[in-house]
């Protein structure tokens, strides 16, 4: 399998690390942060992703560090409103009425528990774990990649998986890159926690179980429980245009705007309200991401891109991590099919590009149907029709909720011979079911 070098130990890049291990590969993690750290995230893990990490043997441990998670209280707002102040737009609302729909369970877990619960599972598993380490892919030629470090010469890789993020930057200029298809750009996120004690003095309760979800015209905000009892607030906010661009008032701007979806809803009175504003501004300790759709050519020769690295669309069908663990777990599998000795020679056509054919394949339909989703959500119509239609018949949000519990099956026992048919390239596919 070969020496694989993988930058970034989110939930994707470790996912990805334990399957190449798994897979008898010899596995260096690059991790620029000091874990445990927290990152902008829902922080909720649907059935899919658990399913994935089930395939290498680890969503049991996930599940019992986790809080389960079974439905959405969703509160859709279809009317407008002018209020200047917290207290002002309390008064001036009536409750919106909630939508409950249920799915098939997950588990909400900070992120800073997850990462490093499955970074550590990853050095159980062989896998050579650098941190803090920055790696930066410095040259490469169709045999072998060069990543440095900032400490000694460059090394060399047979294969590297890119499991940067949003925010990452794993190239140096002038070395082989994965270009755009389409570049940043749409709503930005914004996330805190809301520690215990605060969440219970503004009497803030979710039921067990619950995933709270606020959506309004400029975006949408997720709150979900925590093991422990903080609350997880997660937004992402199409920023207003002339408050955005003020200088430094950027992120100032969406806390008021996520702040503004969450009155809107009606269900804080004013005290709650006033409470609500000044936790907003003065306690919480706020992250922000750029933005978040885009997406770019996922593989060239020895270099694949995997999790948020390769694309993302939006977080309000929650599926973010499950998209990069499955990528990871793909990858790696995929890549143990190149490495079989019966390929010539050593796999023969480009890598890099059929990872991307492959990547294309098995996670379009659901980024199509999250895009279509966030799109539609944004209509006051849409919202209105959710508001009022899913109450009396939420059958209709079966094929979304489908959508979030299915993702492809990863076998954890069966030779890899049998995800032959998952190569993009057909000469290759027959020639290793041949
Ligand atoms: C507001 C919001 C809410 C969300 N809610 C949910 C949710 O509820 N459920 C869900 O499933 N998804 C959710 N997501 C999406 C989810 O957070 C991401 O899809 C997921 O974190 C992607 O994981 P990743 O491993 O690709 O990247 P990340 O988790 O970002 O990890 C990347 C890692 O790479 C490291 N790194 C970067 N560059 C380098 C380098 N050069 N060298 C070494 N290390 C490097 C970083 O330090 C980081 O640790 C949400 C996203 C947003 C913005």
């Amino acid at each position: 399998m070969g020496k694989v070098a993988i930058i970034g130990a989110g939930v994707a890049g470790s996912a990805a690390a334990i399957r190449f291990a798994q897979r008898g590969a010899r596995v260096t993690l690059f991790e620029k942060s000091v874990f445990p750290r927290e990152k902008v995230c829902g922080c909720c893990l649907g059935a899919a992703g658990l399913a994935a990490l089930d395939a290498i043997g680890v969503g049991q441990s996930v599940r019992e560090r986790g809080v389960p998670t079974k439905f959405f209280q969703g509160f859709f707002q279809s009317s407008s409103s002018k209020a200047a102040s917290a207290a002002e737009m309390s008064a001036s609302r009536r409750p919106v009425p909630g939508v409950c729909i249920g799915f098939r369970e997950g588990v909400a877990l900070s992120r800073a528990e997850l990462d490093q619960h499955l970074l550590q599972l990853a050095v159980q598993s062989g896998v050579e774990v650098r941190q803090p380490c920055e790696a930066t892919i410095v040259r490469e030629s169709q045999e072998q990649v060069w990543i440095e470090t900032g400490s000694g010469s460059p090394e060399t890789f047979d294969l590297v998986v890119v499991s940067s993020g949003l925010t990452g930057r794993f190239r140096q200029r002038d070395a082989a890159d994965l270009p755009w298809v389409e570049t940043p750009h749409g709503p930005m996120g914004i996330s805190a926690h809301m520690s215990e004690r605060d969440a219970q003095q503004m009497g803030w309760q979710l039921d067990l179980g619950e995933i709270q979800m606020h959506c309004g015209a400029e975006g949408y905000v997720g709150i979900v429980r925590l093991p422990g009892g903080a609350l997880d607030l997660a937004a992402a906010i199409h920023p207003r245009r002339k408050l955005a661009s003020d200088t430094g008032g950027g992120r100032q701007a969406i806390q008021s705007q996520v702040l503004s979806l969450l009155l809107a809803s009606g269900r804080f009175n004013s005290s709650q309200s006033q409470q609500l504003e000044h936790w907003f501004c003065e306690v919480a300790d706020w992250q922000t991401t750029p933005p978040l759709r885009r997406k770019r050519v996922s593989g060239r020769g020895r270099i694949v891109a995997i999790g948020d690295a390769a694309g993302y669309v939006e977080p309000l069908t929650g599926e973010g991590m499950t998209w990069g663990i499955e990528s990871g777990l793909a990858v790696a599998d995929l890549w143990a099919l190149y490495r079989m000795p019966q390929m010539t020679p050593n796999g023969g056509g480009d890598f890099g590009a059929n990872w991307d054919l492959r990547a294309l394949k098995f996670q379009t339909r659901r980024r199509q149907l999250c895009r279509w989703v966030t799109r539609m959500v944004r209509y006051r119509p849409v919202r209105w029709f959710a508001c009022h239609g899913l109450r009396r018949a939420d059958w209709l949000a079966v094929p979304f909720t489908r959508s979030l519990a299915n993702g492809p099956r990863f076998d954890t026992t069966s030779p890899i011979h049998r995800t032959a048919s998952s190569f993009a390239d057909t000469s290759l596919r027959t020639h290793v079911s041949s």
